[in-house]
C-alpha cells in the first residue's frame, strides 16, 4: 500500500483496531458499537494537523471552542442507549463535526443531530455527504429543546452538558426509549433517562467532561 496515499498508516485497520482493543480494556463490550467504531474513520473527521492523534483515545479541538468527544465516552454513550437493542430512531444534539453522528447512523436506521453553531453544521454535513452516509438528517437549530417535529425517538443522546435534567426532551422519548445526557456545570455526571409506560427513571452513572449546552443559534 503506498503510504503517501493513505496518510502513513494512521487509517490503515492496524491503528484503528488498537483504537477498539483499547475501548474494549476500558469496558466496552457492546460488539455492534465496537464495529461501529472501526467503521468510521475519525481522522476525516479532525484538522489534518491532528490527524495523527485521531485514534488516540482523547477528546480534540474542533474550533469555535468545541471539540470532537473522547473516543471511550461515544462509544460508552451509544452502548448504554442501545442497550444490546436494534436502534430504529435516534436524535443527538450537539453535531460539532459529524463523528459520533457517523457511529450512530451505523447502529440506527435514522438519526437525527442538531447544531447551533452554522460552520459546524455546515463542515459535518458536507463530511458526511462525503462518505455517503444517508441515514443522518442534519438540522442547523438550538437543540436544547430537542426536535419536536420529530419527536418521538426511542433515542437521546446528549453531546453538551445542561446544568439540569430537561423535562422538554425526556417528553420526546417514546415509551421504552431511553436517554444519555451529561448534567451539571463544574462537576458533570452521565446520566440516562428511561421511559416506561408509567413514567421516567433516572440512573447516574459515571463522572464526564463536556462543554456546556449553550442557548440559542450561532
Ligand atoms: N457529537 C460531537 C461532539 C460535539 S461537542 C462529536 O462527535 O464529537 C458538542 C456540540 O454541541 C458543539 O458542537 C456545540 O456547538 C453543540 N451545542 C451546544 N449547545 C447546543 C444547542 N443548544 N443546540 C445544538 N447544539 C449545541
Amino acid at each position: 500500500m503506498n503510504n503517501k496515499l493513505t496518510g502513513i498508516g494512521m487509517t490503515s485497520q492496524r491503528t484503528r483496531a488498537r483504537l477498539i482493543e483499547r475501548l474494549r480494556e476500558h469496558g466496552i463490550k457492546d460488539e455492534a458499537v465496537l464495529a461501529a467504531m472501526f467503521e468510521v474513520p475519525r481522522h476525516l473527521f479532525v484538522d489534518e494537523a491532528l490527524a495523527s492523534r485521531a485514534y488516540d483515545d482523547v477528546s480534540l479541538p474542533i474550533n469555535y471552542n468545541q471539540t470532537i468527544s473522547q473516543p471511550y465516552i461515544v462509544a460508552r454513550m451509544i452502548e448504554v442507549l442501545r442497550n444490546g437493542n436494534q436502534l430504529e430512531k435516534v436524535l443527538e444534539i450537539g453535531t460539532g463535526c459529524g463523528y459520533q453522528a457517523a457511529v450512530l447512523a451505523q447502529v440506527a436506521r435514522e438519526v437525527y443531530t442538531v447544531e447551533r453553531i452554522k460552520p459546524l453544521y455546515e463542515r459535518a454535513r458536507k463530511q458526511l455527504s462525503a462518505l455517503k452516509i444517508r441515514n443522518v438528517n442534519m438540522r442547523y437549530a438550538d437543540g436544547s429543546v430537542g426536535l419536536p417535529e420529530a419527536a418521538p425517538f426511542d433515542g437521546i443522546i446528549m453531546a453538551a452538558a445542561a446544568p439540569t435534567l430537561s423535562a422538554v426532551l425526556r417528553e420526546q422519548l417514546a415509551v421504552g426509549g431511553r436517554m444519555v445526557l451529561p448534567v451539571g456545570t463544574q462537576e458533570q455526571w452521565l446520566y440516562l433517562v428511561e421511559r416506561d409506560a408509567h413514567g421516567f427513571r433516572e440512573t447516574q452513572l459515571e463522572p464526564v467532561r463536556f462543554v456546556p449546552l449553550l442557548i440559542g443559534k450561532a
